[in-house]
């Protein structure tokens, strides 16, 4: 799985999947979860998450994209960052390695990641660069051809980089 860091929008990716940092109600919210049911149609998008029944920390669930260039959109719940000492690495860890296994059931080749818990839950950029990187890197798929990590500013995009050492 080639994995690849670009400076962007989530909601624009020409990829078969883009993931949610969603909240556990999957009810929607701010940041890039309002941006994600904005641009695929709120009023779809809300409608079936509601059909999801909610998903725990750490785990990930699919529905369709709907008016996004992605075919699909998998909503994953990233921790609230307390101290790191709560489970926060390996639930964050999570996310990224349960996403690509929902995408891996759905077909997709390809799929694109915010910084997942790094904005309203606020996980230290660094640390979430460095697990986002770390796990994508232990994972071996035939079927997730790209991972592409979406930075919506330059300094995260320059933490991506230098994570995967370009
Ligand atoms: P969380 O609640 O998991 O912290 P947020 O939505 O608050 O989720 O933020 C997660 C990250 O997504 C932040 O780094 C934020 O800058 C980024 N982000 C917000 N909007 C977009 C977008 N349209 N595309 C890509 N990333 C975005």
């Amino acid at each position: 799985m080639k994995i690849e860091a670009i400076l962007g929008d989530i909601t624009k990716q020409k990829v078969d999947a883009i993931v949610n940092a969603a909240n556990s109600a999957l009810a929607g919210g701010g940041g890039v979860d309002g941006a994600i049911h904005r641009a695929a149609g709120a009023e779809q998008m809300h409608a079936a998450c509601a059909k999801l029944g909610g998903c725990p920390t750490g785990d990930a669930k699919p529905t369709p994209g709907f008016r996004l260039p992605a075919k699909w959109v998998i909503h994953t719940v990233g921790p609230r960052y307390r101290d790191g000492q709560h489970g926060e690495p390996e639930a964050l860890a999570s996310c990224y390695r349960r996403s690509i296994e929902v995408a891996e059931e759905l077909g997709a080749a390809s799929i694109a990641f915010p910084a997942i818990s790094t904005g309203i839950y606020g996980y230290p950029l660094e640390e979430a660069a460095h697990i986002a990187v770390g796990t994508l890197r232990e994972v071996r798929s035939s079927i997730v051809q790209l991972a592409r990590l979406v930075a919506f500013d330059q300094y995260t995009l320059s933490l991506y980089l230098a994570e995967l050492g370009i």
